[in-house]
């Protein structure tokens, strides 16, 4: 499949100069198009930060410090994200990417009702669309996130706060998008409400044809549904695979340790041991591996050699990467 979304090197600081830490280290990835790729790693780890530099939204003292993030549109040649102007970004946002934020659903507006909310989006985002159009395509939206249409009448304290979330989808999906970024849609809602809505989306995508980044710190998740998963720690991409990959044997002691984290959803029943210790500090990495104070199976170079992200040699022909001395990596 062809790709959609291309980041390459991409390092993201908060702060200039001297006061600058790094939250996104080097970050690789693709996203092809129609794939659900799931992005994990704990609190802190630098989700929202790639999610955000690679749509320009961070927040400041947020700046990309390095690297490209390259489009594919349908038609029409590649650009470089990093280097559209505001008026080509505005574009790129509405007709391209829409990302649900974390806890989005406490942005919709509580003095309107909902269909003021999803008209004014769409209008917005296509002017020439007439009232009728508009009110079909909110209408549609809501049907397809498994809303009832009278619903648009509501006014956002009358809904559930999954009702809530996935009226948010609905309107990004109301824009059209190519890319559907979700960023931690779910914290606020429930284990059962978390699993609907990531299923929809799954099934949506289908039918729609777009493509899911789905960030969460839920590993048991995303095996289910995305595609592909990639973990970070740290500000990096640590490992990168097919999801079935990754439950199955995850190679990096990181991702063993997420998946111990969670309870299985199927299958034999995994011990729930967490990850000792906490996350790096942004101002003190550790030395080499930065997992290294934290991995069980740490030795001899671990403490002052950085392990790069590769293909590992115990593992060719699988579409999979990994950063870990483990994992001796074929360089390139
Ligand atoms: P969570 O799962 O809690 O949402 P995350 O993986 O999305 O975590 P980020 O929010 O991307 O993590 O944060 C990555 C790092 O950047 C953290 O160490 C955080 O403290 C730091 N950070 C985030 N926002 C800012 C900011 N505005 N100023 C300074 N540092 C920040
Ligand atoms: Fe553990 Fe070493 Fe691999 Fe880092 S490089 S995850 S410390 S074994
Ligand atoms: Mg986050």
């Amino acid at each position: 499949t062809k790709p959609l979304l291309e980041i390459k090197h991409l390092d993201v600081d908060y702060g200039l100069g001297d006061a600058a830490v790094r939250a996104v280290r080097d970050v690789n990835l693709t996203i092809h198009r129609g794939e659900v790729v799931g992005l994990a790693g704990e609190s802190g780890s630098g989700k929202s930060t790639l999610a955000y530099g690679v749509t320009r939204l961070l927040p400041p003292p947020g700046v990309v410090a390095g690297g490209s993030v390259t489009y594919h549109p349908a038609d029409g040649e590649p650009y470089d994200v990093l280097s559209l102007n505001h008026a080509e970004l505005r574009k790129f946002r509405w007709a391209e990417t829409s990302i649900v934020f974390q806890g989005a659903m406490n942005s919709l507006n509580p003095v309107h009702k909902i269909d003021i909310q999803m008209m004014d989006a769409i209008k917005a985002h296509e002017p020439g669309l007439s009232k009728a159009a508009r009110v079909a395509r909110a209408k549609e939206m809501l049907r397809l996130v498994g809303i009832a249409e009278d619903r648009l009448e509501a006014y956002p304290h009358q809904l559930s706060g999954g009702m809530r979330q996935r009226v948010m989808i609905g309107m990004a999906l109301a824009l059209q998008p190519q890319l559907v970024i979700m960023d931690e849609p779910t914290t606020a809602l429930d284990v059962v409400m978390q699993r609907q809505i990531l299923g929809q989306l799954v099934e949506l995508r289908e039918r729609l044809g777009f493509s899911v980044l789905f960030i969460t710190h839920d590993l048991s998740l995303l095996v289910e549904f995305s595609d592909r998963i990639a973990i970070m720690y740290g500000g990096r991409i640590v490992e990168e695979a097919p999801s079935a990959d990754i439950y199955r044997d995850p190679l990096h002691p990181y991702s063993a340790g997420l998946l111990r984290s969670f309870p299985a959803l199927r299958g034999e029943r995994r011990e729930l041991t967490g990850i000792p210790g906490s996350p790096p500090d942004l101002r003190g990495m550790p030395t080499g591996c930065s997992f290294h104070p934290r991995c069980p199976k740490r030795f001899e170079p671990c403490d002052t050699i950085l392990p790069i992200l590769g293909k590992p040699d115990d593992h060719v022909g699988r579409a999979r990467t990994v950063a870990c001395h483990l994992h001796p990596v074929t360089a390139g």
